[in-house]
């Protein structure tokens, strides 16, 4: 099987997130208005900055690490520096994540799809949210069931990581008519139901940045792999 995702692949992925929370800060935090406490835009991007930083200093990463310890720094850098629910939780993400990739600094889409799911059941024990419960866990967990069964499929990594990101679209879109049952905005009751979560919707941009840079970077197929 050809080898796909790679360290680089994996650092243009971050600062394609990094971009993507910082054009849409101000759409994350109205939606996090609506149902929570208007911070969600400025949490993600503060991590993110922060993540950014460390990414164009020296990193583990550089060090013989692999896309391991690089996904670790960055779980490290987000619970230090965003602050509320999405700071441990996506700290937890990318923490679980690179948990599983280990020390190689390539993987293939089906390796990338277990991280990914190691990831997000992370994130699930962590937070204690069922699907449908108006969190991120909404767009999380459809998106890396997508992209295992796209790599078990045999996909290419850029069709995989797009079926992904559309499982992750679809999530977040259903989240608008959910009463949420975790967090700040569950305090809500009935009245969150309307509006979509921003915990979702920045998972959504997570896995669109994927599709955008993840993919791009990788190393063309060799013929015959
Ligand atoms: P806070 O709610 O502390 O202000 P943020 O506004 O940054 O933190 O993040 C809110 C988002 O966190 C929600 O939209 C939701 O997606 C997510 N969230 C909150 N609680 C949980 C949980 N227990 N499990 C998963 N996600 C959660
Ligand atoms: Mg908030």
């Amino acid at each position: 099987m050809s080898v796909t995702v790679t360290q680089e692949g994996v650092i243009a992925w971050l600062h394609a997130f990094a971009e993507a929370v910082a054009e849409n800060r101000a759409y994350l935090t109205d939606l996090d208005a609506a149902i929570g406490d208007a911070d969600h835009g400025s949490n993600m991007d503060r991590g993110m900055q922060a993540v950014v930083g460390k990414l164009d200093g020296p990193f583990p990463g550089d060090a013989g690490g692999g896309i391991g310890a690089l996904l670790k720094t960055v779980g490290m850098t987000l619970v230090s520096t965003v602050g509320g629910a999405a700071g441990p939780l996506y700290g937890t993400l990318f923490l679980q994540m690179g948990n599983a990739a280990g020390h190689g600094s390539e993987l293939t889409v089906a390796q990338w799809a277990a991280v990914l799911e190691a990831g997000v059941k992370g994130v699930q024990a962590r937070g204690k949210a069922e699907l449908e419960d108006k969190t991120m866990i909404d767009a999380l967990t459809p998106a890396a069931e997508a992209l295992n069964v796209a790599a078990a499929s045999g996909l290419s990594l850029a069709d995989a990581l797009r079926r992904a990101a559309e499982a992750a679209e679809q999530g977040m879109k259903a989240t608008i008519p959910l009463v949420a049952r975790k967090g700040r905005a569950s305090y809500l009751g009935e009245r969150s139901a309307g509006h979509q979560d921003p915990g979702a919707t920045s998972s959504w941009l997570l896995m669109e940045a994927a599709v955008e840079a993840l993919a791009l970077a990788a190393p063309p197929e060799r013929p015959g792999a």
